[in-house]
């Protein structure tokens, strides 16, 4: 799919409150607000959120864009502000979403190898990649972008 066709993420401002539409930004992009030029908030919904087995069809396997999925266990880690940062750096061309699984053994048993934490990636509803274990920023944003190039 032309990315192009890709929804436009919608984020709030924290500090303004103005809504923001942001469509297919450059590589590297950070997004600032329109309004008061302070950076977006990397935890807005939009940018990464967690999601059930409900919504699963929906959110990664119906998704025009590729998506990276954090399977995180109970513990947090540094490891949800890296992918926070990334998915920032990528709005637009990538959803980033959080599934427990804990929570969500069902998905957790479909879909990952071995333990938590670890990032599998979705294109067109099949799954393209996998990295398992604690990642560094670089190994992180290095992975996100080898399997979502668009
Ligand atoms: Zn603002």
């Amino acid at each position: 799919m032309d990315p192009s066709d890709a929804p436009p993420l919608h984020i709030v401002c924290a500090a303004c409150r103005m809504e923001n539409v942001l469509e297919c930004p450059p590589p590297n992009f950070i997004p600032r607000c329109a309004n008061c030029r302070r950076n977006l908030p990397v935890d807005a919904p939009g940018v990464t959120r967690e999601i059930t087995a409900a919504e699963f069809e929906q959110e990664v396997m119906n998704c025009p864009r590729p998506v990276v999925i954090d399977f995180f266990s109970s513990r947090e880690g540094g490891l949800r502000t890296i992918f926070e940062m990334v998915a920032l750096e990528m709005v637009g061309r990538a959803k980033f979403v959080r599934i427990s699984s804990k929570d969500n053994p069902d998905l957790a048993g479909r879909y990952m190898s071995g333990h938590c934490p670890q990032m599998v990636v979705f294109k067109g509803g099949r799954l393209v990649g996998r990295r398992t274990g604690e990642q560094s920023e670089s190994s992180l944003r290095a992975f996100a972008r080898a399997h979502c190039v668009l």
